[in-house]
């Protein structure tokens, strides 16, 4: 049977490695989109308020209204609002980041249509990234704006387009010195009184001067940080095992799997896994870039991932059917691999789909 097997002890260790880096005062809101990096958003944001974390965030309205629902009690922040979702928003009482002139003025109206006072919300700056966000010039505009709104701005934030890169990094600090700027701009202004934030997971990491009021980690409560030497301070809260549920023989000159995909170049043993793509393991995992470990040996996938199932070489690891097939797990990174293959972390723990069942073990 296949597990996403969570650790949540691991996620412990994760928060409190990222506060002791941390003054005391400082906030963390921890990220828990994407269904908490492809975990589990409920238990995670759960387990991370029982923690004392101070607050939450996820990408989109949906993914907050699902933890409202569910009670979570902590503020939750929503990274990227859209339009057609600020009723919603506002009726779970949800925090949006407002990143343009045009949502800022239709969640104003909607908020005065409801005749609701001091509705919190956090205004995003691009700085570099050009993604989404207030430009640092629309800083009067935003202010004026404010004075005369229903809104009352509880933070200010902005975020790093490559804040794993080594330091001295031209483009970060040219981030930087603007948000800077957007900083004093917001200094000794009455009735707006935000905190400051711009550090997700290796910011904190790169930056520790920088860590403001408050940091937004994801990744790294999940147990990496983008740089070999971080990971090792963190421990992965995830493992991802399979099992062999069939083995051949295969003689050389054999091919394996869909439109000849692998060769045999000698007699072979295979091993066919009961996992794919649509579990979540990208098909640029095939042809011998990824691989599973069995007994402490790599296992290479051969041929092309299938969309239920993958077969691997086990031609030299002393294995049999029932045996279990590691993806990533303690001492065997999602990280490695997912370089390996041309991808990132990210990716590969956001993308475990929902046939995988999640296995939680909480101690
Ligand atoms: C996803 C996200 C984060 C968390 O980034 P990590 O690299 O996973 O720590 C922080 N801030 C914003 C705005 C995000 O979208």
């Amino acid at each position: 049977m296949n597990s996403l097997n969570i650790f949540l002890k691991n996620l412990d260790h994760n928060f409190y490695t990222i506060k002791s880096k941390l003054k005391n005062s400082t906030k963390l809101i921890g990220v828990v989109k994407a269904n908490a990096y492809g975990s589990d958003s409920l238990i995670i944001a759960k387990r991370l308020e029982s923690l004392g974390i101070d607050m939450i965030a996820v990408a989109y309205t949906s993914e907050g209204i699902y933890l409202k629902k569910n009670k979570i009690k902590i503020p939750i922040l929503v990274f990227y609002p859209q339009l057609e979702s600020i009723k919603e928003l506002y009726k779970y009482r949800l925090e949006p980041a407002i990143y343009s002139k045009l949502i800022f003025k239709k969640f104003n109206e909607l908020i005065e249509e409801k005749s609701c006072k001091k509705y919190p919300i956090h205004i995003k700056y691009n700085t570099g990234l050009n993604r989404i966000g207030f430009n640092s010039n629309e800083t009067p505009w935003i202010i004026k704006s404010l004075n005369k709104s229903s809104l009352t701005l509880k933070s200010v934030y902005s975020h790093l387009s490559m804040s794993e890169e080594k330091k001295p990094s031209k483009i970060s600090e040219k981030q930087i010195a603007v948000f800077k700027n957007i900083i004093e701009n917001y200094k000794n202004k009455k009735n707006i009184k935000p905190f400051f934030h711009l550090l997700n997971s290796s910011g904190i990491f790169n930056y520790p001067d920088l860590e403001l009021d408050a940091v937004r980690p994801g990744i790294s409560l999940y147990g990496y940080a983008n740089n070999f030497h971080w990971d090792k301070k963190l421990l992965p809260i995830s493992s991802l095992t399979t099992k062999i549920f069939q083995i051949h023989k295969i003689k050389k000159g054999d091919s394996v799997g869909y439109n000849k995909g692998w060769f045999a170049k000698r007699n072979s043993k295979i091993g066919v896994i009961p996992i794919g793509h649509a579990d979540g393991i990208p098909r640029s995992f095939g042809m011998q870039k990824g691989w599973f470990t069995i007994k402490n040996k790599k296992a290479y996938i051969i041929g092309n991932v299938c969309m239920d199932i993958i077969m691997i070489d086990i031609t030299e690891i002393n294995c049999k059917v029932g045996d279990e097939a590691i993806l990533f797990g303690n001492n065997i990174s999602a990280a490695s691999i997912a370089e390996n293959c041309n991808t990132i972390s990210y990716e590969l723990l956001s993308n475990i789909s929902n046939r995988i069942p999640r296995n939680f073990i909480e101690n």
